[in-house]
């Protein structure tokens, strides 16, 4: 039996990257491109690059991992279920040749964890190849899947990602230009979705109309690349150029880059989760600073929740940056009061019911010398369970922490989310029938306060974008699914 330890935290979504080659397209002449080995020896080496940046990325998605790259012909990949270093080795790598990939690093959301869910989704059809990678969650799948299957398509997973492979194909029969495709199946298709999609000849981005995940463009050398956060393109030395738009497409090929703009008829919702826990703090995204946006949030977090105390910490390592900016609001002295164990993996043999406190001791400690005898304010970016919120509490206090005051950097979340976030069932959900006295109660606590939805959605200062708010206020941007629909697509597999 496995504990996971990050069963209390929301899971990310997923991650993905692409880069097209032009470099040495552009360097490369037609004698060479006849003779293939000098020239495959020369290229960037874009699985290399894509390896980096799914490092990079490894913190939206560890359940799986895959590479796609395509030599202007046949589409070669690897995927497998693990983390990147786990999946990837120099052999594998060196394998994978071509002018253009695409990568993706998993969490699944819709479609249970196997190999065979593991993306970017190889399919081959009538006019050739294409390999997709995806980021999101389409909340029509399960309708989508069953029209598509009654006209004869087959399916090999139960991934939602398959479906929007499955469109393509279909579109891509009848129309004269990928691009025409990726508008047709745009229409069909409702949900979150960051894709990208590689074909023999073209790398595509495309970003949904209301742009609730996000998707960046950068350029190293004289080749694009598309990424889910600015963090990737830093990991391979790429100039950020700019976030791709809600409802664009971007088609890059050897010509360069060309952009289409679907209509798009309402304002766009990106999740303001990226900001309060799943992007990594380094990334810009929608032209705002991660890290700026979780200082600001925990400093009107203080303005809103002011408490008597000696010391400031951070759960690590999700509630550290927003106590820091509690700290500086409230000027009161922040401190590495928990120390986190760096080499727990993601699970751990479960320990027995009356050792249930050491799954999280093993992940966890108090340092006793800097807690001992104090009133604490602790900052978390969110609670979800509570469950391990309580334990950690409990740990203070065993330390000596004189008053451990509970402040949470987002407000209480209550409902699910259908848009590519792995949040669990509302009755699992501590503040989904709890009031904020009940839950300071249950987790421990002297004192809790929440953020308020106000105060959260101004804290990514300069971000050109509106949010979606979904699981604090049930605001959904969109219909939804039934919550006892939720999975329904994956049951039927
Ligand atoms: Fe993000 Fe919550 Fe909206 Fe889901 S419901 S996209 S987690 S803000």
């Amino acid at each position: 039996m496995y504990i996971n330890f990050r069963q209390d935290k929301l899971h990310e979504e997923c991650g993905v990257f692409g880069i097209f080659n032009n470099d040495n397209m552009a360097n490369a002449s037609s004698s060479d491109r006849n003779d293939s080995s000098s020239n495959r020896n020369d290229r960037h080496d874009v699985a290399r690059l894509t390896y980096y940046a799914l490092y990079a990325l490894q913190h939206r998605g560890q359940e799986s991992a895959g590479i796609a790259v395509t030599d202007t012909g046949t589409i070669l990949y690897h995927k497998d279920m693990g983390l990147v270093p786990e999946v990837f080795n120099e052999v594998v790598i060196n394998h994978l040749k071509g002018n253009a990939a695409v990568g993706h690093v998993r969490y699944s959301t819709t479609g249970a964890s196997y190999r065979e869910n593991a993306q970017p989704i190889v399919v081959k059809y009538k006019n050739g190849q294409m390999a997709i990678a995806h980021n999101g969650n389409l909340v029509n799948a399960a309708k989508l899947r069953e029209k598509l299957e009654e006209q004869g398509a087959i399916f090999q997973t139960t991934n939602d990602s398959e479906v929007i492979a499955s469109l393509l194909s279909k579109y891509r029969i009848t129309d004269t230009c990928i691009e025409d495709t990726v508008v047709s199946m745009m229409k069909d298709v409702k949900g979150s979705y960051a894709l990208i999609i590689l074909t023999p000849r073209k790398l595509i981005g495309i970003r949904d109309p209301l742009g609730i995940r996000p998707l960046c463009i950068g350029m190293v050398g004289n080749s694009y690349v598309l990424a889910s956060e600015s963090c990737a393109l830093d990991a391979v030395g790429a100039k950020f150029i700019r976030d791709v738009n809600p409802g664009e497409i971007v088609v890059i090929d050897k010509e360069g880059l060309k952009s289409i703009q679907t209509d798009v008829s309402e304002p766009s919702r990106l999740c303001i989760f990226e900001f309060v826990y799943f992007a990594r703090p380094d990334s810009f995204v929608d032209g705002a600073s991660v890290h700026q946006a979780r200082i600001e949030a925990g400093k009107r977090l203080a303005a809103e929740h002011p408490v008597e105390a000696d010391l400031v910490i951070g759960a690590p390592d999700s509630g550290l940056t927003a106590a820091m900016g509690y700290s500086m609001e409230s000027g009161i002295p922040y401190g590495q009061g928990l120390l986190k164990n760096r080499y727990v993996g993601r699970t751990f043999i479960q320990p027995d019911q009356t050792q249930r406190e050491l799954g999280v001791r093993i992940k966890f400690n108090a340092m006793k010398s800097v807690v001992s005898g104090k009133r604490l304010v602790m900052v978390d970016d969110s609670i979800v369970r509570g469950t391990t919120t309580r334990r950690i509490v409990q740990m203070l206090k065993d330390a000596g922490a004189k008053e451990v005051h509970m402040r949470v950097s987002s407000p209480p979340m209550k409902y699910p989310c259908y848009f590519g976030v792995d949040i669990p069932s509302r009755k699992q959900l501590v503040a989904s029938a709890r009031n904020v006295d009940e839950i300071k109660n249950m987790i421990g606590a002297d004192s809790l306060g929440y953020l308020s939805l106000e105060g959260l959605t101004t804290t990514p200062l300069g971000a050109k974008c509106g949010f979606c708010t979904a699981c604090f206020n049930a605001e959904y941007p969109m219909e939804v699914p039934e919550e006892a629909n939720k999975l329904s697509f994956e049951r039927k597999s």
